[in-house]
């Protein structure tokens, strides 16, 4: 590869998604040049390439950095994530996920980069009639952040199709579980995510957990989803880039295993896994929160070659109660 085809710019790239990514590009010869403003990534994090400090809106600063290294490709993970807060607070999420988003896309277009994979999500679905989601399940979100994602999705097949910056989108479930080398966890602050609520309640390092929603139209009542180690999260988006860079890429892909846990099923496995007694108790549910995401991503397997390898419920808890044990940030 030649040096700007080997530098991949990525935003977001100091936060946990991003941060597996960076570790699954280099191992793949790509250097990763990290695009993070630190509001919610980590310094420790960026290990495999250069770290450039930036708001994902700011236009100039994005400009520079587009001068500097010259990529070709974008992996595009910059933005908020919290289901929780896009409801309670929608204008951050309009104004970081699409006008950011905007920002990166215009820059590209300036300066010529050719190719992005966008970090896009299953709530972007809504709650969906029929499981499991497949890509051409009408996307009809039920909360800001999931239409966040998709207003970005509609830009880059606009952009796709004005300007030739070819494009695809990664729909996530729900991303868990942390690198197998001990080198990269989950790290979010605050924490809203389940599996690092549920472990920071067995290690009685968090209170007791909050169920939200015991009443849902599920077997035993609590909600449902679909959960995804994110380095098989992190290996889809190297193959992404692959077939972008081959001309082959679809304009999306679920990526998921198609197999769903109940957060009492969380609970239980975790238990298992950690040999201790989780204290929880039941709460009201979460406004935004659909009863059920579960993935059908054949797509990504037939198109993509891309198969999770360590997405067993019990791998993905095992692998995030090794890095909860590690303690708390900075990690070396
Ligand atoms: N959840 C919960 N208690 C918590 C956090 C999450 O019961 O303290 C539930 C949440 O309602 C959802 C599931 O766990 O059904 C996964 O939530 P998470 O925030 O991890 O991911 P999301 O599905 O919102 O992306």
């Amino acid at each position: 590869m030649e040096t700007s085809q080997r530098t991949v710019l990525v935003t977001g790239g100091a936060g946990y998604i991003g941060s597996h990514t960076c570790k699954a590009l280099a191992s793949a010869g790509y250097l990763p040049v990290v695009y993070d403003n630190l509001l919610h990534g980590h310094e420790w994090a960026v290990k495999w390439g250069p770290l450039e400090r930036g708001d994902i809106r700011d236009g100039s600063r994005l400009a520079e950095v587009f001068t500097t290294y010259k990529p070709v490709s974008v992996l595009h993970f910059a933005g908020l994530a919290y289901v929780g807060q896009s409801v309670l607070d929608p204008g951050r999420y309009y104004e970081f996920n699409v006008a950011g988003s905007l920002a990166l896309a215009q820059a590209m277009r300036e300066h010529g980069a050719k190719r992005i994979v966008f970090s896009s999500t299953c709530a972007t679905y809504g709650s969906p009639e029929k499981l499991p989601i497949g890509e051409e399940t009408p996307q009809r979100p039920i909360n800001p952040y999931g239409a966040s994602k998709l207003m970005v999705e509609r830009i880059l097949a606009d952009f796709r199709r004005a300007h030739g910056i070819c494009s695809t989108a990664l729909r996530y479930f729900n991303a868990a579980g942390a690198d197998i080398g001990g080198e990269l966890g989950e790290d979010h602050d605050p924490e809203t995510h389940l599996i690092p609520l549920v472990l920071g309640a067995a290690s009685g390092r968090r209170p007791p957990l909050a169920v939200f929603g015991t009443d849902y139209d599920t077997p035993d009542g609590t909600c449902i989803r679909d959960y995804i180690h994110v380095s098989d999260l992190a290996a889809a988006h190297v193959l992404a880039l692959r077939a972008l860079e081959h001309g082959t890429a679809l304009d999306a892909y679920n990526l998921g295993t198609g197999q769903g846990y109940s957060v009492r099923e969380v609970i239980d496995a975790t238990a298992r896994v950690t040999g201790l007694d989780i204290p929880f108790s039941a709460c009201p549910r979460r406004p935004g929160d659909p009863a059920v995401l579960v993935s059908d991503a054949t797509r990504a397997h037939q198109e993509l070659g891309w198969w999770p390898s360590l997405s067993e419920l019990d791998t993905i808890i095992r692998s995030a109660w090794a890095w909860h044990q590690r303690g708390s940030s900075p990690r070396g």
